[in-house]
């Protein structure tokens, strides 16, 4: 058992993307064990998007950072956390936490469900795609969805769950052409194409050319303006992230079709995840069965070892993940 504990704290805010330097790895004591409280060793961590932003001001400087994590109990003075139990809990950026059983999820085990589908397709993740879908943009059968940054992990998911829910035709856009394929060969899109090649618009309509009825847009900018453009009548657009302009100081000069929404009649929506909570139970009564049966993927890109958490979070903003980008700490 360590005796201390590693921490990643945030010392500097950053201009544009962040170099690396903005953080700074500190260790301490392992934190003590008092009534009501576990300690967890943190086996997987996640990386998002969100924390970009955070590290804007969300973040205060030099303190732990927090994030989804799973960890695993190794003590515990807390009823409903016993020791061996898997946890999904918040205090990430860090080798072990103290938490309260109202703080952490004790994890289901299920087969085919490995730990880390918590913070992929069965976590925040897959319920931001499961709302965008369903309680956002209100996806009926038939329908053509369009989805941006489809390979990561809120794409991936969102793919997955558009079939399931009964679109018509999938289509996404992702940054290479080797995500292009993974989005048609292993995750059931019925077309992609690679938005760096910079005919977003062209490449749009040619991949749905009847147009589409509903977008679930994380990336914003030029995204979003190919996205009206080629938007149906009554189309819908959920408005999950803008990671086009997470690294820049100005916001992109894109859309600029805005008005286009009132000639055919579109509803933009933005929300937050954290504010579907209550979605979770049917999220996984729709995912459950498809995992056990191997027709759902759940892809991460796992990033080895604590000192590469910061690498990891870096390389995920410049589009190094395929799937749910996430760190491990120690096999589960
Ligand atoms: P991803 O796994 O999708 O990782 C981010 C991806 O963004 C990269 O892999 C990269 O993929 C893509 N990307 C980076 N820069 C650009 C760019 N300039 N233009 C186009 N694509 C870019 O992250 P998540 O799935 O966790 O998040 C996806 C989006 O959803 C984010 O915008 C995030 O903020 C948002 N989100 C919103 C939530 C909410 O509550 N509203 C909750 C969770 C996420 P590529 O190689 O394809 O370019």
């Amino acid at each position: 058992m360590p005796q201390s504990a590693r921490y990643v704290h945030q010392v500097s805010r950053p201009t544009g993307r962040p170099t690396g330097a903005e953080f700074r790895f500190t260790e301490s004591p392992l934190p003590r064990l008092g009534p009501g409280t576990a300690l967890v060793e943190n086996v997987l961590l996640s990386v998002d998007p969100y924390m970009r932003e955070n590290m804007d001001g969300g973040w205060e400087l030099g303190t732990p950072l927090e994030g989804r994590s799973v960890g695993r109990v190794t003590a515990s003075r807390a009823e409903g956390l016993t020791e061996g139990d898997l946890v999904l809990h918040r205090q990430g950026w860090r080798t072990h936490a103290l938490v309260r059983p109202d703080e952490a999820r004790v994890l289901p085990r299920t087969p085919n469900v490995p730990p880390e589908t918590y913070l992929g397709i069965l976590g925040g993740t897959g319920l931001t795609a499961y709302v965008a879908l369903t309680r956002i943009a209100r996806l009926a059968p038939g329908e053509t969805v369009y989805i941006s940054a489809a390979a990561g992990g809120v794409g991936s998911a969102a793919g997955q769950l558009a079939r399931l829910l009964g679109a018509g035709r999938v289509v996404g856009s992702a940054g290479s052409p080797a995500k292009a394929r993974f989005l048609t060969e292993e995750l059931g899109y019925d077309a992609a194409f690679d938005h760096r090649d910079g005919r977003l618009a062209e490449q749009l309509s040619a991949a749905a050319p009847e147009g589409i009825d509903v977008y679930v847009d994380n990336v914003g900018g030029d995204h979003l303006e190919a996205a009206i453009g080629a938007m149906r009548d009554f189309g819908r657009i959920a408005w999950c992230g803008a990671i086009a302009q997470y690294n820049t100081a100005e916001p992109p000069p894109a859309p600029r079709n805005l008005f286009d929404m009132v000639e055919k009649s579109v509803r933009l929506e933005g929300f937050l995840v954290r504010d579907h909570g209550d979605a979770q139970e049917d999220l996984e009564r729709l995912l459950l069965p498809a995992l056990a049966l191997g027709t759902v993927t759940d892809r991460h890109t796992v990033t080895e070892g604590f000192d590469q958490v910061v690498d990891a979070f870096l390389g995920m903003l410049d589009g190094g993940n395929t799937g749910k980008a996430t760190v491990r700490l120690v096999t589960p």
